[in-house]
């Protein structure tokens, strides 16, 4: 059993969960961030970015209605722009990259619960079968042959591939690339090439994201449709000019069809590595009011920063309970509690 799976059994025994459940009166924000919702052995790229299967998800979305005060997106952001209102603990539900099981897997389960969410597409990808560079290289590490792969670029690093479960490889060629910047993908992708003995897709054989008409049947129903830039490429390590232009272009595209969160901004990647000071002013000069972060936090009252607002992630095989346990103690405690 692990740590986070005993402290959650122990708590609930105790009554411990129920206590703090009661006195977790802290006026806070916690903002969910989920990527896919999926079962994994039916995912050929990256694993690593499913965080339930459809059931956990269910189960997940049923403890937050009977346990928590959810918000939706048009709530989320009234307290983003007055965050006095916020008064006791209050629950956000959002995506990041607009995969296409967002829609056909968690939109109904939301809907079911009476439940909604917002979603942050890159836009490039809307409807589109290409890959991203994380499918890609997860792509290329899953299927070679090899059992290990020498990385010259950005850095030297040899990462070990276990025969069976390719995901630990998986994390840390992703790692490696990321910890490089994203200065040049290309060098990267045909020096992964050579290193693995794999050609790297550009596309899927199906349909890999959301398509806009979709978009449009989400937010009729409820749900927020806000922007991840528009190639999804990591906003620190590109000129002011490319910064402004991944910006203001997927602004520009969710106001063309009337979306009605295109204000509202998540950072790809986004670690506190991954935007800057400087981001953040291109975010506010080309028409975003309210930025999501990714590295964990809650977002307490009298503190929320409008361009970091923090997000906590979700785990694969965290259970509903586990989920209750974290977020009560995260309330109580007043940041993140792991
Ligand atoms: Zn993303």
């Amino acid at each position: 059993m692990s740590r986070r799976a005993l402290a959650s059994a122990l708590a609930s025994r105790v009554g411990l969960l129920e206590l703090l459940e009661r006195v977790a009166l802290r006026p806070a924000l916690i903002v969910l961030v989920y990527h896919r919702i999926a079962r994994p052995e039916d995912c050929a790229f990256d694993r690593n970015v499913i965080e339930a299967t459809p059931d956990q998800f269910d189960e997940q979305m049923g403890m937050l209605r009977r346990r928590h005060s959810v918000v939706g997106p048009a709530e989320l952001r009234d307290i983003l722009e007055r965050p006095s209102t916020l008064r006791h603990p209050r629950v956000a539900v959002t995506f990041d990259d607009g995969y296409r099981d967002n829609y056909a897997v968690a939109f109904p389960i939301l809907k079911s619960h009476g439940l909604q969410a917002l979603f942050f597409v890159p836009t490039h990808f809307v409807g589109s079968l290409d890959l991203t560079w994380w499918d890609r290289i997860a792509y290329a590490v899953r299927h070679t042959k090899r059992s290990e792969l020498r990385l010259e670029y950005p850095s030297s690093v040899t990462v070990r591939v276990d025969g069976s479960n390719r995901d630990p490889a998986v994390k840390e060629v992703l790692r490696a690339f990321k910890a490089g910047g994203h200065a040049d993908e290309l060098r990267f992708f045909e020096m992964l090439e050579r290193a693995s003995g794999e050609a790297m897709p550009r596309e899927a054989r199906e349909r890999q994201f959301f398509s806009w008409d979709e978009a449009v049947e989400m937010e009729r129903a409820g749900m927020g449709i806000g922007s991840h830039t528009h190639s999804h490429r990591i906003l620190s390590g590109l000129s002011a000019e490319e910064q402004r232009r991944e910006c203001a272009e997927s602004r520009g595209a969710l106001r063309e069809r009337n979306l009605a969160f295109g204000d509202c901004l998540a950072y790809p990647v986004g670690g506190p590595e991954a935007f800057s000071d400087e981001t953040k002013r291109h975010a506010r000069d080309t028409g975003y009011r309210f930025a999501f972060s990714n590295y964990g936090g809650i977002n307490l009252a009298g503190r929320i920063d409008p361009f970091d607002v923090k997000r906590i992630g979700m785990d694969l095989g965290e259970t509903a309970s586990q989920l209750r346990f974290r977020l009560a103690a995260s309330a109580s405690a007043g940041r993140a509690a792991w």
